[in-house]
């Protein structure tokens, strides 16, 4: 037989936007029921509180994923590992489960405890949409890793990106480059026609660089008018191709206010156990090589 017990879930829920459940394993084999909910449950999941009492709960929205999660459930408390005190937890996001639409992203937590009002010990289940701070750390993140004027990956984390591809090179030893290009004779852009045309110039050259490269490549900018491409699966020479065809590329555009540009480019492959200070110094070299062959050029 279901008891309910209301008083105590009111007792239990805050008045946040947060889904309160209580469930108990019935004894003769029927599975984990629902003896209450929240009207935010009930609100959260559709239906009324009523349609909910007796039935099987929903604590994640993928149906296979719930039904693991209830068996789950049931050996957490046969093993012990769910006994009074002790609780479960996890997130589920609603936007990736497949065939669902518009779902949110659900922190859940199931704890076992002792209420006063019901017979045994019953698993209390709390359920928080978390979507719009999960949106809030993403947008955070992009702010943090983005260049604002061009929309490319900042320095950091072009650094970070470095580093870990480093590290995989040394563990599967797959080849990958880096090319260093700076745009010739930038200040004097600046100088003739101003810094916002400048400005316009940089997001231009993001967007061709983005166009002209694969998605698997990561194209940052690294400093005032400095781009890094790292290119992971390319040996040398081919980041060579790829650098000038970059190069012939730029020097054909047609940029705002100041007809063409061109820049010079620095190729480097990655060496076994070469620390990221040492392939940065050896791009930046062969930039400045590049510089000194009279620019618009390619060196490696
Ligand atoms: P080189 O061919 O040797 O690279 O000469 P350059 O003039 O390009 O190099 P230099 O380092 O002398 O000048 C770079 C200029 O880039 C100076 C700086 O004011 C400008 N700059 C840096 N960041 C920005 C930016 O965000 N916007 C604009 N408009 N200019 C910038
Ligand atoms: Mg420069
Ligand atoms: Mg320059």
């Amino acid at each position: 037989m279901l008891e309910t017990g209301k008083n105590v879930l009111l007792a239990i829920s805050e008045p946040s936007s947060q889904a309160t459940a209580v469930l108990s394993r019935q004894p003769n084999g029927d599975g984990i029921r629902i003896l209450d909910v929240s009207d935010e449950y009930a609100q959260f999941w559709g239906g009324s509180r009523h349609q909910w009492l007796g039935s099987a709960p929903k604590i994640v929205h993928h149906e296979a994923k719930n039904q693991r999660l209830l068996s789950r459930l049931h050996n957490a408390l046969d093993s012990g590992e769910l006994s009074v005190g002790c609780s479960i937890s996890g997130l589920d996001d609603g936007k990736r489960t497949p065939n669902v639409a518009g779902g949110s992203v659900i922190e859940w937590r199931i704890t076992a405890m002792n209420v006063p009002g019901y017979t045994g010990n019953v698993l209390i289940l709390v359920q928080r949409d978390i979507s719009k701070r999960v949106e809030k750390e993403a947008e955070l993140k992009r702010l943090a890793t983005t260049d604002m004027l061009t929309g490319l990956i900042n320095r950091s984390r072009f650094d970070y990106l470095l580093k870990h591809e480093i590290g995989r090179f040394n563990r599967y030893v797959r080849p990958f480059s880096l090319i260093m290009l700076d745009i010739d004779h930038f200040k004097l852009i600046n100088d003739n026609q101003g810094h916002d045309v400048g400005d316009q110039v940089l997001a231009a050259l993001a967007k061709l660089l983005e166009d002209n490269l694969r998605a698997a490549d990561y194209c940052a900018r690294w400093g005032g008018e400095e781009f890094m491409i790292l290119a992971p699966e390319t040996s040398l020479k081919q980041a060579v191709k790829l650098a000038d065809k970059i190069r012939c590329c730029i020097r054909k555009a047609q940029f705002p206010s100041i007809g063409s540009v061109t820049v010079s480019l620095g190729v480097v492959e990655v060496t076994p156990d070469e620390s990221q200070q040492s392939v940065m110094k050896r791009a930046d070299n062969a930039l400045y090589q590049a510089k000194e062959k009279g620019r618009d050029a390619v060196v490696y």
